[in-house]
């Protein structure tokens, strides 16, 4: 066997071992917000930051350098998208980025992301921006560095947006978002102007806890979540746990005077446990081209399900006689249009997390248009309030009474999280994408939704997006599975037609 070869298998067998250390960082973080006990908070930060150490020792280690050069000096990488051409493309990318940052600002970053999310959730509860100002100027200085250190071609918010969305650029977002802002705000205009509204009503009814568990089950499982292979539990924040090969987890928390989180949070984590539950772990687990490519294509499986299936009415054709038996009497009344409209209530607010499919995205083009300000030094920190309230009012018509409800709001940013916002409208944008062609090559989707069939569509998603981890970069899984480029049109398109059949406008 050549030297090359050999420093694949060995790369591979390292990568494994790592890739099993991080999961076993992912249970201990999954058990922490689902099961953990208070009192074991302490020890459990220790057990996890020992995690993280051990595994950033060995993916930094020099010998993963040099058996990236041995291979990649030879034939072996000759075709970029065969498995070992994604891999150690996909390997290089990160081994660059961890080595290119010193110890000594990882350090910095990590201690800084601890005080600032705590000055973070005092200044919300305060409403007082003033107090966490501070921690904004030195987290926002902290990721120029990091950005300096590990070097961008166009824009410096490129650097920062490459771990969560690889090889695209700030440039090609700014282009499609601004065709996008336009005529989402006049969207929206029209339909807060529609004399129609959404029977909301019948959505904040008392829908008990444990009923709405036996509806999410249902509803998970019939969209084709795995449950030999996966969990659903309660937390505080909902979130999908990948936990390697076998065991992917979800989480939501139920509100029995509101129908909506619960449901259609866990549509929303099902699709993201579905594309991992759809990536070839089994035989290539630790490979990159077993793990998914992007949190944009990531996201946009999430939405797909929860929006683009999930609020459309031909899954409630389907879904709403089973919610009936399920809630009794509180549901008796309840017509398929009226069910239908109530869940497509689309109306400007001031919380990110609580928008609406068509809302949300403004949401995100304010974020990621004042933290590219705030890099570039356009923006002054102590300015990012009035800025905001400034675009909330453009955007949406609204302003923001405080803080708390203003650029507060999130938790991002303390978490030194700068570049990651984009990749929500990215994913929305990629669902509308996907489901499009879905529907030409699949025909009448909205017939198999009726009858509850969701398995062509689940099958058209493994095979196009989920088989092929991180085979393609995103565009051009996007170009190979819809035939072109990421644009705003299909989101457009799709909440037009909603509008018009909705609201008439
Ligand atoms: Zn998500």
């Amino acid at each position: 066997m050549n030297e090359a070869q050999k420093a694949y298998d060995a790369l591979i067998r390292e990568s494994r071992e790592i890739a099993r250390l991080a999961s076993i960082g992912s249970l201990l973080s999954w058990d922490e917000h689902t099961y953990m006990p208070q009192g074991g908070a302490e020890n459990r930060a220790e057990q996890s930051s020992m995690i993280a150490r051990m595994v950033h020792e060995r993916a930094t280690s020099p010998k993963i350098g040099e058996w990236l050069a041995a291979i990649e000096a030879s034939d072996l990488v000759r075709d970029p998208h065969s498995n070992i051409g994604a891999n150690v493309r996909e390997y290089r990318r990160s081994y660059d980025r961890a080595t290119k940052i010193p110890a000594a600002l990882v350090e910095e970053l990590s201690r800084t992301e601890v005080l600032a999310q705590q000055a973070w959730a005092e200044a919300r509860k305060q409403s007082d921006f003033l107090k966490f100002a501070p921690w904004l100027r030195k987290t926002v200085d902290l990721k120029k560095q990091e950005a300096e250190c590990v070097g961008y071609q166009g824009h410096i918010y490129d650097a920062l947006l490459d771990p969560y969305e690889p090889d695209e650029t700030s440039a090609n977002l700014r282009g499609v978002f601004e065709g996008l802002r336009g005529p989402l705000v006049d969207l929206i205009e029209r339909i807060a102007g529609s004399s129609r509204k959404p029977p909301v009503e019948l959505l904040e009814r008392t829908y008990p806890s444990a009923l709405q568990e036996q509806l999410a089950r249902l509803g998970a499982r019939t969209i084709g979540f795995d449950f030999d292979a996966g969990r659903l539990d309660v937390s505080v924040h909902p979130f999908c746990s990948d936990e390697g090969p076998g065991d992917v987890r979800i989480t939501t928390r139920y509100d029995e005077q509101y129908f909506g989180d619960a449901f259609f949070g866990v549509l929303h984590e099902t699709g993201h446990a579905l594309y991992e539950q759809g990536l070839p772990k089994k035989d290539l687990f630790g490979q990159p081209i077993a793990e998914a490519i992007s949190l944009g294509i990531h996201e946009s499986q999430s939405r797909l399900w929860e929006n683009l299936v999930g609020r459309s009415k031909s899954f409630w054709e389907h879904f709403l006689p089973k919610a009936k038996d399920v809630f009794g009497e509180t549901m008796r009344d309840v017509t398929l249009d009226a069910w239908h409209f109530a869940i497509n209530d689309i109306r400007p607010s001031l919380i990110r997390v609580e928008a609406d499919e068509a809302t949300y995205n403004l949401h995100i083009l304010l974020r990621f248009e004042l933290e590219q300000a705030m890099l570039t030094g356009d923006l002054a920190v102590d300015d990012l309030p009035g800025a905001w309230s400034e675009r909330m009012q453009k955007y949406l018509g609204i302003t923001p009474p405080n803080d708390a409800k203003g650029c507060l709001q999130d938790i991002h940013w303390s978490g030194g999280s700068i570049g990651y916002f984009p990749t929500y409208t990215l994913g929305n944008l990629y669902a509308s994408q996907f489901f499009e062609q879905a529907g030409k090559d699949l025909g009448a989707l909205d017939a198999q939704f009726a009858k509850g069939e969701f398995g062509p569509l689940l099958g058209w998603l493994r095979e196009k997006i989920h088989r092929h981890g991180k085979r393609y970069s995103a565009r051009e899984l996007v170009k190979r599975a819809t035939g072109s480029e990421l644009s705003a049109k299909p989101l457009l398109d799709h909440l037009n037609r909603k509008a018009s059949e909705l609201y008439g406008v």
